[in-house]
């Protein structure tokens, strides 16, 4: 295979420039859907890395960008956002072979991501400042700053679309990048980045550093040079990050996991919220940070709501993304297989009854790739390691509650605090309940959508701070006050002779 067909082997882009990184450590990237080569990837080493916050810092000092006017940041921004969609085929169709998912999934994640640098091209049009006249005759302003050099650290969930979530609120605040793709799924980012290279950001603004966590991300999250780091990842990572960011107290932006609840009253419409809760856990194969892991449903339709939603759990086609008759596709890697089949081992010995799934698929030649049925456990009880640890794999749990106030509790039981959705036909019950829901991102009646323009992040120990909106924005950017004396005069405080 390696022989006959030519793959690439990825490179770090460092001050414009492509450089093969400095290791000998290279691996092969894998198509999750059939176990090919589809790339190779060269571990950067601390140097490397380094020379990227270098080039970050210069160009960021040099202001180069930062000192951009928002028409010019605009203008580029505006052009990524063109050349993403020109191509967005070739893109949507890189990442199923990168990532897994289906192709319909992976044509939204790119169609949303020119979104993104069309949205953050246009709030930085807007005004962003405040002025008060406060006293002794002084004109406050306060003005908003890009941070500076800023590390941006991201998963293999969603690889262009976590990467444009934090690439395009960055640049568009004016900041210097350093970023690091994950090294399971880093093959698209590199056309991204000669796309920023096409659209005309300056030499050294963005920078790109091909490696693992425990070498690229932890010199990245521990420089001085470096004045924030902005990570998307696991919870275990997330606290690491924070350690290493101590240092010098950098600005810290954490999208952590999640084990979030998806609510389903007895008012409910049954088939919408079996829909909902079927998209809610099995979109992505489950590998989304917000799926609705843990459906709670009410007693007296418990059971029809088990047995239809295992009855169409079954009806889902497991396959390769490219397969347009696919309804969902592979897990990532072969590390990630094993680990979610290990939890459905762990399902059944903690004794949940397994109505639905449970297996790998192995059938139709799938079996080189990494495929897991859709995973259906009943019965469950809140002190199951499957109710309480992200399993991030097409795994479900469901239990049932008996009052409003038992759904919320078990709703809560839990470390994490990312999304949560309640479906129910009584308007002021499901807003009651949605508001007792302790987390970020919920729904009502409806179950993952995202807008680029709505607030992104968790409560508790999945996260600090907020994707997409103003909000990421403003993470981007520090706030600094000018006071502008309008008479000029000594004030007197001290004897002047
Ligand atoms: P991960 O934490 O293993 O890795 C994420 C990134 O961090 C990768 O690029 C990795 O190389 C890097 N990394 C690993 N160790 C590091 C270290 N010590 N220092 C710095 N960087 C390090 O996560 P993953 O397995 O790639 O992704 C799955 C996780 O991401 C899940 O927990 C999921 O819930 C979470 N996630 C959260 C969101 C959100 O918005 N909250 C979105 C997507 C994924």
């Amino acid at each position: 295979m390696e022989a006959t067909q030519a793959v690439k082997t990825l490179k770090n882009y460092i001050n414009g420039e492509w450089q093969a990184p400095s290791s000998d450590r290279v691996e092969d990237v894998i198509n999750p859907a059939t176990g090919e080569v589809i790339g190779k990837i060269a571990f950067s080493t601390k140097e490397d890395t380094e020379r990227a916050i270098d080039a970050a810092r210069q160009a960021f000092d040099s202001g180069v960008w930062a000192d951009a006017t928002t028409h010019e940041r605009a203008a580029v921004l505006l052009k990524i956002a063109d050349l993403i969609e020109a191509e967005a085929e070739e893109l949507a169709k890189a990442e199923t072979i990168d990532n897994g998912k289906i192709l319909a999934e992976a044509e939204f994640d790119v169609a949303d991501a020119a979104t993104c640098f069309r949205y953050y091209a246009g709030i930085i049009m807007h005004p962003d400042g405040e002025t008060y006249h406060v006293p002794d005759n002084v004109q406050a302003m306060v003005v908003k700053e890009p941070v500076g050099v800023t590390g941006l650290i991201v998963p293999w969930n969603f690889p262009i679309l976590m990467s444009v979530w934090k690439l395009a609120p960055a640049l568009a605040a004016g900041n210097a990048i350093v970023y690091k793709p994950s090294e399971v799924t880093p093959m698209n980012a590199q056309r991204l980045f000669e796309i920023f290279e096409e659209a005309g950001v300056p030499h050294g603004v963005v920078n790109m550093v091909v490696g693992d966590g425990p070498t690229v991300g932890q010199t990245i999250s521990e420089s001085h040079e470096v004045d924030m780091v902005s990570f998307t990842g696991s919870t275990a990572v997330g606290r690491e990050i924070m350690k290493a960011a101590a240092g010098n107290l950098k600005k810290i932006s954490l999208e952590l996991g999640g084990k979030s609840p998806n609510i389903v009253f007895a008012d409910a419409d049954l088939e919408t919220a079996v829909d909902y809760g079927l998209f809610g856990i099995f979109f992505g194969s489950g590998q989304v940070c917000s799926a609705g892991s843990r459906i709670l449903v009410e007693e007296s339709i418990y059971d029809r709501y088990v047995e239809r939603f295992a009855e169409r759990a079954q009806l889902i086609k497991v396959g390769p993304g490219l397969d347009p008759t696919s309804n969902m596709g592979a897990i990532v890697s072969e590390k990630q297989l094993n680990r979610i089949l290990d939890y459905i081992e762990i399902g059944k010995s903690e004794g949940a009854r397994l109505v639905a799934g449970g297996k790998r698929v192995v059938d139709n030649n799938l079996d080189k790739g990494f495929f897991i049925e859709p995973t259906v456990f009943a019965d469950c009880t809140p002190e199951m390691r499957i109710v309480r640890e992200e399993i991030f794999g097409p795994v479900v749990t469901i239990q049932k509650f008996s009052t409003e106030e038992e759904a919320i509790r078990l709703a809560n039981d839990t470390d994490y605090g990312l999304a949560g959705g309640v479906f129910s036909g009584d308007g002021a019950k499901a807003l009651r309940v949605i508001k007792k829901v302790r987390a970020g991102i919920t729904w009502v009646n409806d179950y993952h959508p995202t807008y680029v323009e709505a607030p992104w992040g968790g409560y508790k120990q999945s996260g600090i701070g907020r994707s997409l909106g103003k909000y990421s924005l403003e993470e981007f950017q520090e706030v600094k006050q000018i006071n502008i004396r309008l008479s000029v005069e000594p004030n007197g405080w001290f004897p002047a002779e």
